[in-house]
């Protein structure tokens, strides 16, 4: 543990947290070991090395010090026992299937979430028999209708994605515990910045660091943070054996992407309040969501449960879908991209993108309508932006 970890304020945290100078050359950027194995001093270290007598490390599969800088670093961010690293968000969310979900178990899940963490379960885990509700989990007392006696998870998404929905992640502690249910939070549009889910009573959290995190639209990565040794370790076990751990210079870079989280979630956040409300007040403009507006339905809850409303913006243009695809068409500074949370705007349209493999009918339950847009919010000056989607709307 680095000699930062020691309840300093967030944005200390960000910049310090996982590692101290390095003791025998002090760098002050960790190093990279870039290595899949690492030597034994002798044949009784390795013995005792492996059967966990010994601290160390033994091959990067089951941990290296680069990786576990960065776990430590986001242990730290989201006030966790501990955290795993997982080479994609993905990875992190089929490791917590594979670790919490049996043969014939029932999940609980928010409608909206990202579109391959339902599809998994709708087209892979069904056959080891297992099932899921996709529902709104802004709705609490669905939540509570919907279990079973094999329900395990209630794996929420909030912010949910990309509708802007958001759970009351307090409510949803109390159902889990009243129901031994575990809740695990997906805080991808969130970041540890805005939301704490293990503060709110939640069990595991999890991220894609490809997003926020890294913010650099260059690196994928995941991460699980569990509230206790318990489940950090069943998880930790699941993953060493199923494989989606981190490569060592991938946490690095990611490390590297984390230490401006703060400057970057802020200023993103700046743009997007002025451009949500410079959309709202727009004539071609149908609808938007964003948590940060009044005319959100969970207004109250975001500014109970979040420190802010982020960085994410939905919105429909009354041309409906049609001026909607012109207007991702016509965007200059913008770029047409799926993916999100990295220091440049990015638009796209999930119902043919990262929804396309959700069926019409979910589509339409989980609120993603044919004439959505999302955007996500960069840290360009708001006046380009601006004037940027002004000339776009001209043209839809
Ligand atoms: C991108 C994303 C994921 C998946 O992460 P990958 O790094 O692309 O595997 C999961 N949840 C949310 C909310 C995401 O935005």
């Amino acid at each position: 543990m680095s000699k930062h970890n020691q309840n300093k304020r967030l944005e200390t945290e960000i910049i310090h947290a996982g590692y101290d100078p390095d003791p025998s050359v002090r760098s002050v950027s960790p190093p990279i070991y870039q290595t899949s194995t690492f030597a034994f001093e002798s044949a009784e270290q390795g013995a005792a090395l492996f059967a966990g007598q010994e601290k160390g490390f033994i091959y990067t599969r089951l941990g290296n010090p680069t990786i576990l800088a960065l776990e430590e670093a986001l242990a730290t961010l989201e006030k966790g026992y501990g955290a795993l690293a997982t080479a994609t968000g993905m990875a992190a969310v089929s490791t917590i299937y594979l670790a919490f979900l049996e043969k014939d178990a029932h999940m609980i899940g928010t409608a909206a979430l990202y579109g391959p963490s339902r599809t998994i379960i709708e087209t892979e885990l069904i056959r080891f028999g297992v099932r899921a509700d996709f529902i709104d989990t802004s709705d609490i007392a669905e939540i509570k209708k919907r279990i079973k006696k094999n329900t395990k998870l209630l794996f929420v998404e909030s912010p949910a994605n990309p509708t802007m929905a958001i759970t009351d992640l307090g409510a949803c502690a109390e159902i889990a515990r009243e129901h031994d249910l575990l809740l695990v939070v997906d805080n991808t549009f969130a970041s540890p910045v805005l939301q704490n889910p293990l503060e709110l009573g939640a069990d595991v959290v999890m991220h894609s660091l490809t997003k926020l995190i890294n913010g650099h639209s260059d690196v994928v990565g995941g991460i699980i943070i569990s509230r206790s040794q318990e489940l950090h370790k069943r998880l930790q076990k699941v993953l060493r054996m199923s494989g989606g751990t981190m490569d060592p210079h991938q946490a690095w870079l990611v490390l590297r992407g984390l230490r401006t989280l703060h400057l970057r979630v802020e200023r993103a956040q700046e743009n997007a309040q002025k451009i949500a409300a410079w959309l709202e007040a727009h004539p071609k403009v149908a609808w938007v969501n964003y948590p940060g507006l009044k005319s959100h339905p969970q207004y109250e809850l975001m500014k109970k449960q979040m420190k802010g409303p982020g960085s994410m913006i939905s919105f429909g243009l009354k041309g409906g879908y049609e001026a909607g695809l012109k207007m991702i068409n016509s965007v200059r500074l913008c770029t047409l991209a799926v993916s999100l949370g990295g220091i440049e705007t990015l638009i796209q349209h999930p119902a043919s993108m990262t929804h396309a493999s959700v069926p019409k009918k979910e589509k339409e339950e989980a609120g993603i309508s044919d004439d959505l847009i999302r955007l996500s919010v960069g840290c360009e000056n708001v006046e380009d932006l601006i004037e940027d989607l002004e000339q776009a709307l001209a043209r839809s």
